[in-house]
C-alpha cells in the first residue's frame, strides 16, 4: 500500500520518498514510491503531474491501493534510494479550487433541490456535472449565487476517515455503498460528501463559481462549471472580447448586444434591397440579349443563379439554343443552357467530350462547369447544327 500524504495534506507539493519498485507497463515506467503526494486519477479529477527525480510524471494511476506513477523517461531514480518529488503545484491548486466548488454546487443543489449528483467529469478544469434532476435556469442561478455565498464566508473544509459504520450515522452525499473506510469531506454549514480527492483548507480560497451553461442529460441535467483561476481566466478573456467588440460596434460594452441586434437587422434590409436591385439589373441584362437562332453571351462576376435567372428570361428569344456563361478564360466558366430541342442531351455530351465540362439537369435546362477559352466556346456553339 502506498501512503497518500495528500489525505491529511493536501498543499504538499514538494517531498521525498523511497523507491520501492519499478514496473514496465505498456511503453512507461512505473514507479512505486512508500509514500507519495500525487494525487492518482479518480473520482472524475484527472491525475496530477510532475516530477521524480529528473522524469516527468505525466500520469497517476491507483490500483489496490498501490500507486504508479508514470513516466517515458529512463532517468529516474533506482529502486531503494530517495527521490526528491516535486508536484505541478499550480496545476493541483487549480484543480482542487475546482473540485472544492463542485462539492459546493452539488451540496447546494441537493439540500435545496434534492437534485443528486450522479457524474462529474474535469477536463482540465472544466468541469461537467451531472444531476438526476432538470433544474431550471432559475433555480441554477440560485444554486450559483448560494454558492459564492459559501465563498465570501470563507467557510472551513474539514477531512475525516471513518469507518463505514461510524460514517453510516451521518448522512451525507456519495455514489457508493462503502465497507471498510470512508472519507468524508466536510464543507461547513454546506455540503458533506464521501470522496477521495484532495480539497482546500477552505472555500474563500476557491474565489469565484460560475456556471457557463446547462442542458437535459438523461432525463435530469448536465452543467458546465468553472471555479478559481479558470473562472478568473474565463472572465479576463470574455470582457477583452467584449471590450474589443464594444469598440467595433462603437457601443457601451453593456450595450453590445442590442447594437449586434441593430447590426443584424440593417444586414438583413440590405441583403433583402441587394436582391431586389440585383433582380432588376437580371432583367436589364436579360432585355439586352438580342433575339438569334443561337444566344451565346458571356458575363463576369454573376453566380450561378445569375446565369440561371438571365437564361430563363432569355430563352425565348432564342431559335434553337441559349448559353450563358459567367467567368474567365483563366478560371473557367459556369454556364446554363437551354434549348427546346430533343437533341439537348446530344450537345451536351460533345459539350463534355470536347471541353471535359461538368454538369447536368433535368428537362431542356442544363447546367455546369466548363474550363476552355471563350473563342473556343463561341466556336462550338455558332457551328453547331441541332
Ligand atoms: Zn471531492
Amino acid at each position: 500500500m502506498t501512503e497518500k500524504l495528500y489525505y491529511n495534506d493536501s498543499y504538499i507539493s514538494d517531498f521525498y520518498a523511497n523507491i520501492v519498485a519499478v514496473e514496465n507497463i505498456d511503453n512507461s515506467r512505473a514507479l512505486i514510491l512508500d509514500k507519495t503526494a500525487f494525487f492518482p486519477e479518480g473520482g472524475g479529477q484527472s491525475a496530477d503531474t510532475g516530477y521524480i527525480g529528473e522524469a516527468f510524471i505525466y500520469d497517476v494511476q491507483e490500483k489496490d491501493g498501490i500507486i504508479y506513477h508514470l513516466t517515458k523517461s529512463t532517468d529516474f531514480p533506482s529502486v531503494n534510494t530517495v527521490a526528491h518529488c516535486v508536484l505541478d503545484a499550480e496545476k493541483r491548486f487549480s484543480k482542487m479550487q475546482s473540485h472544492s466548488g463542485e462539492h459546493i454546487v452539488s451540496g447546494i443543489a441537493h439540500s435545496c433541490f434534492d437534485a443528486e449528483n450522479v457524474g462529474f467529469h474535469m477536463d482540465g478544469t472544466l468541469m461537467t456535472v451531472d444531476f438526476d434532476k432538470p433544474l431550471s435556469k432559475e433555480q441554477l442561478n440560485i444554486i450559483e449565487e448560494k454558492a459564492n455565498a459559501c465563498v465570501y464566508r470563507n467557510e472551513k473544509i474539514n477531512t475525516f476517515i471513518l469507518t463505514a459504520e461510524e460514517a453510516a450515522k451521518y448522512s451525507y452525499r456519495s455514489k457508493l455503498d462503502f465497507t471498510g473506510e470512508v472519507r468524508l469531506v466536510e464543507i461547513e454549514n454546506t455540503d458533506l460528501c464521501a470522496c477521495c480527492a484532495p480539497h482546500l483548507k477552505s472555500t474563500g480560497e476557491i474565489g469565484i463559481i460560475k456556471i457557463l451553461s446547462s442542458a437535459s442529460h438523461r432525463g435530469g441535467v448536465r452543467i458546465t462549471l468553472i471555479c478559481g483561476k479558470t473562472a478568473f481566466n474565463d472572465y479576463s478573456e470574455k470582457h477583452n472580447s467584449t471590450m474589443n467588440i464594444s469598440a467595433q460596434l462603437c457601443s457601451k460594452h453593456d450595450k453590445t448586444a442590442e447594437a449586434v441586434a441593430k447590426l443584424i437587422e440593417t444586414n438583413s434590409s440590405l441583403k433583402y434591397e441587394f436582391s431586389a436591385r440585383q433582380k432588376i439589373l437580371l432583367e436589364i441584362i436579360a432585355s439586352a440579349i438580342k433575339p438569334d437562332n443561337i444566344i451565346c453571351e458571356f458575363y463576369n462576376k454573376l453566380t450561378m443563379d445569375d446565369i440561371r435567372e438571365i437564361c430563363n428570361s432569355a430563352k425565348d428569344k432564342c431559335g434553337m439554343i441559349c448559353i450563358i456563361l459567367s467567368g474567365n478564360d483563366e478560371n473557367g466558366y459556369a454556364y446554363c443552357i437551354y434549348s427546346e430541342s430533343e437533341k439537348l442531351m446530344s450537345v451536351m455530351e460533345a459539350f463534355k467530350n470536347t471541353f471535359g465540362a461538368s454538369g447536368g439537369g433535368r428537362g431542356n435546362m442544363l447546367q455546369g462547369k466548363v474550363k476552355a477559352g471563350k473563342s473556343q466556346i463561341m466556336n462550338f456553339f455558332t457551328e453547331l447544327k441541332v
